[in-house]
């Protein structure tokens, strides 16, 4: 199964929940900040996401949305 995520940064708090569990380590934290301050996640496409969801499962502000192809 193939996969990929879109994290609306805005929302981000900068948690890295969503890094430590990604079995595919395919999200990183960005070297920029998002409005309110925060070094928020993003997706690094040059990885393999299974789409397995588990990143969107552990997101306490629940913004990432996970796409299966
Ligand atoms: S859906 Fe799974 S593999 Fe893809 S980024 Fe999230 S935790 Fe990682
Ligand atoms: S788990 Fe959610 S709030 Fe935490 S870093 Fe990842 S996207 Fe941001």
């Amino acid at each position: 199964m193939k996969g990929k995520i879109v994290i609306d940064k805005e929302f981000c708090k900068g948690c890295q929940f969503c890094i430590a569990f990604c079995p595919k380590k395919a999200v990183q934290i960005s070297a920029k900040r998002n409005t309110k301050g925060y070094a928020y996640a993003e997706y690094d496409k040059t990885k393999k996401c299974s789409g397995c969801a588990t990143c969107a499962l552990v997101c306490p502000e629940a913004t990432i949305e996970v796409y299966r192809e």
